[in-house]
């Protein structure tokens, strides 16, 4: 998350902290699982473009597990609340039945009491206990077959001539079963199925075969109509969670736009402010914090000899291996110009030198190749300080490396310094 941090070291720290566990919790649910880090790149993009485009907006492969979280966490509340009013819908058609079937009033209470308690007890605990959207997302289709299986064994029980436009309230599972489903189509066609075995079943027992027909030729366009909406149920979801990401996906890229050096790729002086100043006030203070500051020497020879464009690759190349340096928990940055700043916690200032120093090192002996002949040396002096813990205070720290690094560029530069009354050279 914070640029310029690599978990490289041998110095035995400690990189895992607190706060960077608390930022990545609460980042995670700032972006309620779109867009994961290690799915950014362009390509990735391009295919949520593509998906958008396409009449069946499917979810690209690389995409399906945010989608079903995506769902998880839009789609649970909407699910529990319809299965519930649709237990609560079954539950009241015993009035129905109490009228148009009033020799099975009795066994339809029970039964439908039963039913319910046990749905409702099956749906409690998968709501809680399932973290699966897809599963969660078939229980009403399932239950509603259930449902339609218990309500024709009533209608069977009675001998009420009700019974043959009674059954024709059977439509209301299908039309519960698929307009429920939002996040796969596939299964609703499945369970539309079954519903509707279940329905025609139960109507070929209790009919003779021409009023089997005119009720299927009531059913049919019912079940037609509701897998259509189910299926544009699907898309929409599709679709929706496909835009979210897009969305999320450019607002970070605008954040990243400025947080970031665009040169160097590096955090830059305001972004740096931001985390350094977030990171001295989180550490416990019996832990010591150093701050370098470095800067190219005699940077503007570089520029004036070979050009603006080799310039910017020292100040490239210098990045890179800063970064490389870098642990994990390190904030780097582009300070200004040539100027480069990095602040090390937990870090003893004989630690903070020694990283100082190799890092000096490193840089001494890299190349800019001009051409194929001229190779460029450049160098780079270093002042370091350490936060004191009396006087939190991140500008002071940054004036005192600045200090120190004066200091270095005054003794003949290529050399690290730290903020000492008696300058402490490697
Ligand atoms: P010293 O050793 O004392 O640091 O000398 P210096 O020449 O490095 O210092 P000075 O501050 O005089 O020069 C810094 C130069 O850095 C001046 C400026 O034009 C150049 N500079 C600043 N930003 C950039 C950049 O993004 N790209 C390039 N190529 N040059 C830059
Ligand atoms: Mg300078
Ligand atoms: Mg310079």
């Amino acid at each position: 998350m914070i640029k310029g941090g690599h978990g490289q070291t041998d110095l035995g720290h400690k990189h895992t902290t607190e706060l960077q566990d608390n930022q990545d919790i609460q980042h995670a649910h700032e972006n309620t699982y779109i867009l994961p880090s290690q799915l950014c790149e362009p390509e990735n993009r391009n295919a949520i473009v593509n998906a958008l485009q396409d009449h069946n907006a499917l979810i690209p492969k690389q995409f399906l597990e945010c989608y079903y979280s995506y769902q998880n966490s839009h789609q649970r509340r909407y699910l529990r609340q319809i299965n519930f009013l649709a237990q609560l819908s079954f539950l009241s058609y015993f009035f129905a039945d109490w009228f148009l079937l009033p020799d099975i009033a009795y066994i339809s209470g029970v039964t439908r009491v039963s039913a319910v308690l046990s749905i409702m007890l099956l749906n409690w605990a998968m709501f809680k206990y399932c973290k699966n959207i897809l599963t969660l997302d078939l229980l009403l289709p399932l239950s509603s077959a259930f449902a339609a299986s218990v309500w024709f064994w009533l209608l069977h029980q009675s001998s009420s001539p009700s019974v043959h436009y009674y059954q024709y309230a059977s439509v209301i599972f299908i039309l519960l079963g698929c307009l429920s489903i939002q996040v796969r189509f596939r299964p609703s066609i499945l369970t539309a199925l079954l519903i509707s075995v279940v329905i025609v079943a139960g109507v070929i027992q209790m009919n003779s075969a021409q009023q089997t027909i005119i009720f299927l030729l009531v059913y049919i366009p019912i079940l037609i109509f509701s897998l259509y909406i189910s299926w544009n149920n699907a898309l929409n979801a599709r679709r929706t969670f496909l835009r979210s990401m897009l969305d999320e996906w450019d607002r970070h890229m605008l954040r990243e736009l400025a947080h970031t050096d665009e040169l160097t790729q590096l955090n830059n002086r305001r972004q740096f402010e931001l985390i350094a100043e977030q990171k001295i006030h989180q550490w416990p203070q019996y832990q010591s914090i150093c701050l370098l500051m470095f800067d190219v020497d005699f940077f503007k020879r570089i520029n004036d000899n070979y050009g603006h464009d080799i310039g910017d690759q020292v100040l490239q190349k210098i990045a890179e291996i800063a970064r490389k340096e870098m642990r994990r928990d390190d904030v780097l940055a582009r300070f200004g110009g040539e100027e480069f700043v990095a602040l090390l916690p937990e870090t003893s200032i004989d630690d903070a030198m020694m990283i100082a120093g190799r890092l000096r090192q490193k840089i001494e002996s890299t190349t800019v190749c001009i051409s194929n002949t001229i190779k460029l040396n450049f160098t780079i002096s270093i002042g370091v300080s350490q936060l004191d813990p009396d006087e939190i205070d991140l500008h002071l720290l940054i004036k005192e490396a600045d200090v120190a690094l004066y200091r270095a560029k005054q003794n003949g530069r290529n050399q690290v310094v730290s903020f000492d009354p008696l300058p402490n050279e490697v």
